[in-house]
């Protein structure tokens, strides 16, 4: 479809053109013929313009070298589902039509990606500014629902890991005197100790049970991080 005519060739043509649209409160509606894609059609001296094109060059003039015109009047109806039924594609109102560049032209469609690239704020109601957005994967994540969405991570974690550490300390007091403990070294037998006294780095133990050759009521000082399971003794109780 080119348009290598004279404005004053294509006007010529104007009062026949306009004779056959039907004019709607909003929508100019040109007659067929339309192209298979649903738009109008219309020859000047055997030049074919797309109809919309031609109400925007003799109206408003030339549409520059690869742009595209979009129909706003579609642009605008949600309701409308495009394609070849799309009674907007035949609208040649001036007042319905913008010059813009392919790209934007894709984005003002109605498919699901260009809604979505539409949108101005994020699902919660913070808007996609320079500042409050982050580009993952091509889409667009708003940054306060993100940071919101860390910290409710991060509370849920800083609770988990307090109730398993008041589960801990149940299960593994921290050392004070009269506790009974017992020791883990597999070469000990089993014995328990309890503790005597405890400062700020260890722990004075005892003998409980006697056991084997060991001397009953002996004392040891212990460092307080062996009072672990692993590191060497079991809470056993208290007495
Ligand atoms: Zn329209
Ligand atoms: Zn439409
Ligand atoms: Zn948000």
């Amino acid at each position: 479809m080119s348009k290598q005519l004279e404005i004053s060739a294509l006007m010529r043509r104007a009062e026949v053109f306009w004779a056959r649209t039907d004019r709607t409160a909003t929508c100019w509606l040109w007659h067929p013929p339309l192209d298979r894609e649903g738009y109008g059609k219309f020859s000047v001296s055997k030049v074919q313009f797309y109809a919309h094109r031609y109400a925007y060059l003799i109206t408003v003039g030339p549409i520059p070298d690869g742009m595209h015109l979009d129909h706003v009047c579609h642009t605008r109806d949600a309701q409308c589902a495009g394609g070849r039924g799309c009674l907007h594609r035949r609208c040649v109102n001036p007042d319905h039509l913008e010059v813009v560049t392919p790209g934007e032209n894709a984005l003002r469609s109605n498919s699901p990606f260009a809604i979505a690239a539409r949108r101005t704020h994020c699902p919660q109601g913070h808007p996609y500014d320079e500042a409050n957005t982050i580009r993952r994967q091509g889409s667009r994540v708003c940054r306060t629902c993100e940071r919101a969405k860390g910290e409710r991570r991060r509370d849920q974690g800083r609770a988990l890991r307090a109730q398993r550490e008041a589960l801990r300390r149940i299960e593994n007091p921290p050392p004070a005197v009269g506790q009974i403990w017992q020791d883990t070294d597999p070469r000990s037998h089993g014995r328990t100790v309890r503790i005597v006294e405890v400062s700020d780095t260890h722990a004075l133990i005892e003998l409980h049970e006697r056991l084997g050759n060991e001397t009953p009521g002996r004392r040891t000082r212990v460092r307080l991080h062996r009072f672990r399971p692993r590191r060497g003794y079991r809470y056993l109780g208290t007495n």
